[in-house]
């Protein structure tokens, strides 16, 4: 029975309508790096949180050069000086102290010339020189971070800095990687004849961690239906992703359509109008249960993860879709397009010009994995009879990493 294809849109739109976002909890700021904010960050108060010095030098009233002050305290960091400062008075003050009451400039130490408890101001100072006013970073109340934002290390600095301790953040998604197949074998494994080694495990669990999901140890399952059906069993119960790969094709070894059905698991959509990456299948079980059954070939795994299981991750998380730094690429060489599949090709990407030339990252078959390295995005090419020509513009989708 010939399968009708559906089309890469239609496919990743039938992965997001099955999205249920997952439920928000509290974590504390030193394990929330990845983790995806559920509610907008605000700055508790001002920051900095008071008039502080830029250089190291002295506190003074401004004014011009020729002065002669007495030295009457220090203010260092996280030590501000006990007193204010007065009349003909300076204060010895160090990047980052507080600057006191009475002061309204700082004059560096290389613009003075020093006595034994006084300066000579050799430069005049403008009033605020060299003073850091107090929320001039953030103002108190303010929103420094959005909802649906990642936190990266930067983000997790602008969170402590605004004075918050813990963020409210969609629940990781528990991911299940299966790989099946009676060829694969360990990494390092000596392998014996027909065997491979199984490099779609750390890739796939690499990806899931790389779009913040907590994921176990890949599971290998045999080419069994009862092994196949006890191993995707056994991840549903414990994961909301199951992301299996190989064993969803038809051949006589394929035994994880017939698993899924057996374990309610309701088919989506099965083969997309794609290459790499056919014979895709998504179901779920519930409202709760995602199952994404990828391609064994390495390249059609890491294509329709990218495509298909990458969004739905995100949207499990909250994610607000990435700023694409480039959604369009010129292409740098004619491309042979495929009658009926949208092809996703691995391009690297030059920029210079107002679009970036993408061009083939090597030979593109589903099993060159190399084509993955250094690749930056994949170049979306359109079903059709012919060829497009170099200079063509393609649409690109980001490759997970
Ligand atoms: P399948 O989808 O099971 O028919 O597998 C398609 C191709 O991908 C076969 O050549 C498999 O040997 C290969 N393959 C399947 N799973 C993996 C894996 N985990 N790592 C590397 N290659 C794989
Ligand atoms: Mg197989």
């Amino acid at each position: 029975m010939a399968t009708r294809l559906i089309s890469v849109a239609q496919a990743r739109e039938l992965v997001l309508d099955a999205i249920r976002p997952l439920a928000h909890e509290q974590v504390q700021l030193c394990a929330a790096l990845g983790r995806v904010l559920a509610s907008d960050v605000h700055a508790a108060a001002d920051v900095p949180p008071f008039p502080c010095s830029a250089m190291d030098g002295y506190a003074i009233v401004a004014g011009d050069a020729g002065r002669r002050l007495a030295i009457v305290a220090e203010s260092r960091a996280g030590a501000p000086a006990e007193r204010e400062l007065g009349d003909g008075e300076a204060i010895r003050i160090s990047t980052g102290a507080a600057v006191p009451t009475g002061a309204t400039a700082v004059i560096p130490q290389e613009n003075v010339e020093l006595w034994d408890s006084s300066i000579e101001t050799a430069a005049a100072v403008a009033p605020g020189q060299n003073v850091r006013g107090a929320g001039e970073d953030m103002r108190a109340q303010t929103t420094v971070l959005r909802a649906g934002t990642r936190l990266g290390a930067v983000e997790l600095g602008a969170a402590v800095a605004a004075g918050v301790g813990a963020v409210s953040a969609a629940r990781m998604p528990r991911v299940a990687v299966l790989c099946t197949g009676d060829e694969l074998r360990a990494p390092g494994a000596t392998l014996g004849p027909g065997e491979i080694h199984n490099s779609n495990a750390p890739m796939l669990t690499g990806l899931a961690a790389g779009a913040g999901a907590a994921t176990g140890e890949a599971q290998r399952l045999p080419d069994d239906p009862a092994a196949t059906q006890a191993g995707i069993g056994a991840a549903l119960e414990s994961s909301d992703v199951v992301i299996i790969s190989g064993g969803v094709s038809v051949g006589p070894h394929d035994h994880v359509k017939p698993a899924l059905a057996a374990l309610g698991v309701g088919e989506v959509f099965w083969s997309v109008a794609l290459q790499p990456g056919k014979p895709t299948w998504f179901g779920t079980r519930g409202d709760d249960r995602l199952v994404f059954g990828l391609p064994g070939n390495p390249v059609s795994t890491v294509v329709t993860f990218s495509l298909f299981v990458a969004p739905a991750l995100a949207a499990l998380q909250g994610l607000r879709p990435a700023r694409a730094l480039e959604a369009e690429a010129a292409l740098g060489v004619e491309v042979r397009r495929d009658p009926r599949r949208e092809q996703a090709i691995r391009v690297r990407l030059k920029r210079g010009g107002t679009t970036p030339v993408a061009t083939p990252n090597g030979a593109q078959g589903s099993h060159i994995l190399t084509s993955l390295l250094g690749a930056d995005a994949l170049a979306m090419i359109p079903p059709g009879e012919g060829t497009l020509a170099a200079g063509t513009t393609v649409a690109l989708e980001p490759l997970a990493r």
